[in-house]
Parts: C-alpha cells; structure tokens; sequence
C-alpha cells in the first residue's frame, strides 16, 4: 500500500495491483456494492480537517487574548452524518437557506450553534430560525433588519441575535486580492457611503440594529471570496471591519462583542497544488487583528470564521465508471482522447460553472501503457460538460475502467442537478475498511414521484 497525498484524501492509498482505497476500502468492491457514478467521502479525513481548523484558530487566537468559533458552511456538502460529525469535532454550523437549517436541525445540532444566511430569506426562514433558537441570523440587506425586528417580536421571545453582513471591497480568491470601493454584487452592505450620503449602507444598517429593541447585535460579518491561498485579503477585510466596529462604537457607545471573517479557505485541487494551511492563516491574521484593534485602541472582539470547502473538499471523491472513449485529432495535429463516464455536470458543475480544474487518475487497476492527453467529459447533452478539461491518462483506458476524480467532497452533490433527467449520484462514507451510506442514490422512481402526469 502507498499513500497517494494531496489532491487526494489522507486515506488513499494503492494496493499491489494499482487499485485505489480509501480509509480501507477497495473502490472495486466499493463500486460493485453501491454502483457508480458515486461520491465517496473520507469520515477520518474530514473529522480530522475540522479538528485541525477549530484548534489551529482557536490557539492563533488564544495567543492574542481572543475567542474564536468555527463555523463549518454546510452550502459545501450537508447531510445529518456530516453535521453531527463536524459539531461532534466542536464546529458549530452555518446554514443559508431554510433546507440547509432543517437538515442542521435534524442532525441534533442545538439551535445556538446554528447561523442562517442568505441574502433573500423568506419571512418563513427568519421565523423558522428564530422558533429553533439560532445562534445568529445574519443579516443581509437594511429591510432585513426591520423583518427580522418584527418577526422577534411576533414570536414573542429575546431579541433576535443579528450580525450585519458588509462588503469590504476587498475580494480573494487563487493568491492575489483586490479592493474596490463600490461593490457590484448582490451580498452584503457597502462600506462606502455614496456620493451625498452622510453613512455608508453598511453603517446605516448596522445604527437600525442597534436602534431595534427587537434585535440583539452581536456584531459584524465579512466573507471576501472562495478558494484563498493566502492571507493577506483576510487581513485587510478584518481590518477595515474592526475600523467600523470603532466607529460604530464612537457614535453609538456600542461595542459590537464579535466579528466574523468568513470562508473561503483554499485546497488543492490538482497535484502539485498547495492547500492554504491553516495554522499558517489563522497565525497571520490574529497577528494582524491583534495590530489593528491595537492601533484603533479598542478591545478584541470575539471572532468566528466559516471554512466549507477546507473541511469537506479534499475528504471526497468522486467515482466513475468509463464508457465511450473517442480520439479526436485537433487542428494543431494533437490527439486529444475524450473519455466519457457514467456522469458529468449533473455531478459536479463547477468545470462548466467557473473552469474549475480537476485531477482524474485510473482508480481499478494499473497500467503501464504510454499515456495520453485525455479529456474527461459526461454523459450530458451538452458540449460544456466537462469534467476534467485535461488529464494525462494511460493510454489503454477503456470501456468499463474506474476513474476517480479527486476532492469533490465539496460543491459536487451540494450542487447537483437532474439535468437530463439523471439520478443524482450517492455519498458514500468510508471509514475504518467499511462504507456506509449518507445519502442514498436517487431513483428513476424519485424523480417520476415528482411528475404529476
Ligand atoms: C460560501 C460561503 C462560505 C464557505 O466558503 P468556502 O469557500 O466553502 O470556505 C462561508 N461563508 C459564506 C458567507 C459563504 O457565502
């Protein structure tokens, strides 16, 4: 057996004859037993991401005096298993829309470590959120502050807990930021007040929270972009939110007592790739909001932060079985090998999405045949749907092989569709040599129960 390492889950290895395991388990009997296409997700893997998060941030933080919650975003992947997982290793959970809570809820998770986002909840969402007790409802827009205002009072509790969502300007994502003062985006509440405006959006919601008897505010919420390799977009977004938690106070006497930075987290995708290591991050921006709460001569507040994809991405895969293979010469004289599996941008939308680049290796067997360019593409009527846009693959792949395309675990079957009437594909957890099933396949039967006829 050798470990395979990252893109792949820490429990992947290969066996004598070249085929893959995960936690134990061979992905030959794992396909005979559940079928293929199917998402296999690394229980050990995925526990031990969460752990590494919730004690690299809350030691980076220790060391300046501060609190820290983690947040796991459930929009990554959730079922009831992967929710009580993440809060049995002392995550809480974020949700975003009344769905993601119910399944949060269902798990056991206790309502006051629950979060729901979003930036259009409905009156019943907020009310839901509220008759479970959530931790916190963040909150997205100015009405917003007033409809969750009046459902607090209508459920006749405490005031509802609110964080106000705002936009730095700042957005990361791969290694580089920029920063912007008006942002064209549907999230979050400007920084920037407009031209012949006395306060920004942001600072005028966060004087509505603080004015409501029916909203408690707990404080500020900022997420600057997805799939970040450094910190530094982080510290400046943290910055510029502790400098209008300063303000907020200077004019109102209320110091908001928390600040949450968001996710975003970055993990390799491709070999060769380097993941964001979060002892690393978390170290480099408690140094940062340490220098900055200094320099504004404030206190710290208590932070959280919401890593999805860090948590759940590189613990999946995703198998396939191989059908059509098809060479097709290309105008500079190249062959390029399309290899078409049991699936495709049902599974995992994000190549066709955003050109998200993805790894795909033999999983069943070895061979020592010459490789080739490959393309791996679905079963779709659609020429977009690509799954791995290029990929060297040994050259006698064929009809029938297994292919494994590594850290699916997050944004694969939380975004899948039934696009052409496809079955959405089964999570299959391994751990320890044995699977087991969180959420099964879905049937033709499924899909038909909705058709009215
Ligand atoms: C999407 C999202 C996250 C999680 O992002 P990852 O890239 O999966 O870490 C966290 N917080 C908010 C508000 C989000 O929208």
């Amino acid at each position: 057996m050798s470990a395979l390492g990252e893109p792949w889950s820490t429990g992947a290895s290969r066996d004598g004859e070249g085929s893959l395991h995960v936690a134990g388990v061979d992905v030959r009997a794992l396909a005979a037993e559940h079928g293929t296409p199917a998402y296999v997700l690394d229980e050990a893997d995925l526990r031990e991401r969460a752990r590494a998060y919730r004690q690299a941030f809350e030691a980076a933080f220790a060391a300046i005096g501060a609190g820290v919650d983690v947040y796991y975003a459930g929009k990554a992947f959730l079922s009831v298993a992967v929710a009580r997982w993440v809060h049995a290793e002392g995550l809480r959970v974020d949700t975003s829309t009344g769905g993601e809570l119910a399944v949060a809820l269902r798990a056991g998770v206790p309502g006051e470590h629950v979060g729901l986002h979003g930036n259009n909840k409905s009156d019943a969402e907020i009310a839901r959120a509220l008759a479970a007790g959530v931790g916190r409802i963040i909150v997205d827009s100015l009405p917003e502050v007033e409809r969750v205002a009046t459902a607090a009072r209508a459920a006749g509790g405490a005031p509802a807990p609110v964080m106000v969502r705002v936009t730095t300007g700042v957005h990361a994502g791969g290694h580089e930021f920029i920063s912007t003062a008006h942002e064209d985006q549907k999230f979050g509440l400007s920084l920037a007040a407009g031209e012949g405006e006395a306060d920004s959006p942001a600072m005028t919601a966060l004087l509505a929270a603080v004015a409501s008897p029916d909203v408690e505010l707990l404080g500020i919420h900022s997420h600057i972009g997805s799939q970040i390799l450094d910190a530094s977009g982080f510290e400046v977004a943290a910055a510029k939110v502790l400098a209008l938690r300063a303000e907020l106070a200077e004019r109102t006497g209320v110091l908001v007592p928390e600040v949450d930075l968001g996710g975003g987290y970055g993990i390799a995708y491709l070999p060769g790739e380097v993941a964001l290591d979060p002892e690393r991050v978390a170290r480099d921006v408690a140094a940062s909001v340490a220098a900055a709460a200094h320099e504004l001569g404030t206190p710290l507040p208590r932070f959280s932060i919401e890593p999805g994809r860090a948590i759940v991405g590189p613990a999946g895969l995703t198998l396939y079985t191989v059908g059509t293979v098809k060479p097709v010469r290309l105008d500079d004289g190249r062959v390029r090998t399309y290899v078409a599996v049991d699936g495709g941008m049902s599974d995992n939308i994000r190549p066709a999405l955003y050109g998200a680049d993805y790894h795909a290796e033999l999983a069943g067997r070895r061979s020592t045949a010459e490789p080739v360019l490959a393309r791996v593409v679905g079963k779709h009527c659609e020429s977009g749907d690509i799954v791995v846009h290029e990929v060297m693959l040994p050259g006698d792949v064929r009809a029938g092989d297994l292919l494994a395309v590594a850290a699916t675990g997050a944004y694969g079957r939380s975004m899948a569709s039934n696009y052409n009437m496809v079955p959405r594909p089964p999570v299959v957890a391994v751990a320890d040599g044995g699977t087991r099933v969180l959420v099964r396949r879905e049937t033709e039967d499924d899909l038909l129960a909705l058709d009215q006829g």
